[in-house]
């Protein structure tokens, strides 16, 4: 396991003194790995959370290139990387904050062909993806092989947050056997909502 440099317990100061957190909580964070799958309108905002916090590993999952729709709530996305890759306007945000974060950037959304060595390489996943069929995917994914899922979306002014502990927790299809039929792809939202769901993570 990792310790922790002279540096690294200078920047996390403020947190060292959080109850149940310390310095091993901290080393923790550093020796951990989470897969966020895609850094759009809440996984941007998580992620920079996770990079602000130390986490010593981010593989970020996320397909296409930067458009103006995005700008309104995909926070690690900006003007001037209109028409170039997602996951690369991301990485180079975060290790702005953040330059001793490892990133591993994956330039597709999570489907078929990659969840299952994705999930494979993370200790906790958390699915930003706004499509049905990709949280389905991760959920079925992370039930088989036990890792702990973060399961979040966002819709007009509403957050939600479901943490899933296989074997221990209800997961996604419990709560949605089926696909809601009101949902849409285009579906209508500001980024602030974002915030609303960091205050109400569970911790563990
Ligand atoms: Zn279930």
């Amino acid at each position: 396991m990792k310790k922790l440099t002279q540096e690294e317990l200078a920047i996390y100061e403020w947190q060292l003194d959080v109850p149940d957190h310390g310095i091993e909580g901290q080393e923790r964070l550093k020796n951990s790995t989470v897969l966020v799958s895609r850094c759009g309108g809440l996984g941007s905002v998580v992620a920079y959370e996770l990079a602000a916090a130390g986490v010593g590993t981010l593989i970020l999952a996320h397909g296409g290139n930067v458009k103006h729709s995005d700008l309104n709530r995909q926070l690690l996305m900006t003007q001037d990387w209109l028409g170039k890759p997602r996951v690369e306007s991301a990485e180079r945000r975060l290790k702005e904050l953040n330059p001793r974060l490892n990133i591993i950037s994956v330039p597709e959304n999570i489907n078929e062909n990659n969840a299952a060595k994705l999930v494979g390489m993370a200790d906790v996943i958390l699915d930003a993806a706004p499509l049905f069929e990709e949280r389905y995917l991760m959920n079925r994914e992370a039930i088989q092989q036990g890792k702990p899922l973060v399961d979040c979306a966002m819709y007009e002014l509403e957050a939600q947050i479901m943490t899933i502990f296989p074997g221990e927790t209800a997961c996604l299809s419990c709560l949605y056997p089926d696909k809601p039929a009101a949902w849409k792809r285009k579906f209508p939202v500001f980024g602030a909502v974002s915030v609303r769901l960091l205050v109400s993570v569970p911790w563990r």
